[in-house]
């Protein structure tokens, strides 16, 4: 029995240059859905490597934004997805533990601050020393429970900062960033055929990448756009890093919905 364990994020996927998706008014609405459909197919690419590897259970995070971007009728029939409302558990990570063989991460940017990156947006801070991008913090979240990260895929400089971090990491370059909102990019159906052959790469060493552990105790903070602004006045300190993270997600008011009604029109994602 494998276990393979999907997560993605949006903004580093090939073709993906702009923040404009979060669905809030009606010209967005096209984009919001070509991007979606481009997602699921760099999606359905590391899904179905994972199946031909040999996956007995192949798990997708919808995990950007409102966690609701899949087209999942066009996965393959063998996986589940967690998506829907994050907030108020454990969403980060949804539903990951020990039983999971490898993890698998789609569609991921660069941290704040980082230069020439698409999009670069969040750093963790932990102990005040060590910068992590949201793909790395969840191959320490996957190094929590002794599980590898095997494959990454996004832009040039999320791919380099996972691999200083984890170099035997496989990871896939599906855009080189020039600025911001700017990149050079893989055409969609090319950023999959590589997707494929770096995921089902990872897999295949899977027992050769080490899982990436941080030691304890922690202090977290995060910053969102501007590496230099932390959105907690004092950091999250704890012992457990699972526990910490989640406590510290669950603490900010986008990762605490309670039981409001996001879907409510007058609700408005944070800009
Ligand atoms: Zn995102």
């Amino acid at each position: 029995m494998a276990k393979v364990y999907v997560h993605t994020d949006i903004e580093g996927i090939a073709g993906y240059v702009f923040f404009m998706n979060t669905g809030q008014s009606m010209e967005n609405v096209a984009h919001l859905q070509r991007m979606n459909h481009l997602l699921t197919q760099e999606v359905k690419a590391a899904c179905t490597a994972a199946l031909d590897w040999g996956a007995d259970e192949v798990w997708v995070n919808d995990s950007h934004g409102f966690c609701y971007n899949i087209l999942f009728e066009e996965l393959p029939k063998q996986c589940q997805i967690m998506h829907g409302r994050p907030g108020c558990f454990d969403a980060w990570l949804s539903c990951f533990d020990g039983s999971v063989d490898a993890l698998v991460s789609i569609g991921m940017h660069a941290m704040a601050g980082t230069p020439h990156a698409v999009c670069p947006h969040s750093r963790w801070h932990i102990n005040g020393t060590l910068a992590l991008s949201e793909a790395t913090m969840a191959a320490a979240l996957a190094g929590y429970h002794r599980v590898p990260c095997v494959c990454v895929s996004g832009d040039d400089q999320i791919c380099r900062e996972v691999n200083d971090k984890i170099p035997a990491c496989e990871t896939v370059v599906v855009k080189w960033g020039i600025a911001a909102q700017n990149a050079r990019s893989l055409m969609p159906a090319a950023a999959c055929e590589r997707i494929y052959r770096g995921v089902t790469a990872g897999l295949q060493r899977a027992a050769d990448i080490p899982p990436y552990v941080i030691p304890g105790p922690y202090r977290l903070n995060i910053s969102d756009r501007d590496p230099e602004v932390t959105i907690f006045p004092e950091d999250i300190a704890g012992d457990d890093l699972w526990e910490t993270v989640h406590r510290a997600l669950n603490s900010t008011t986008y990762g605490h919905y309670g039981q409001d009604a996001i879907d409510d029109r007058s609700y408005r994602w944070p800009a």
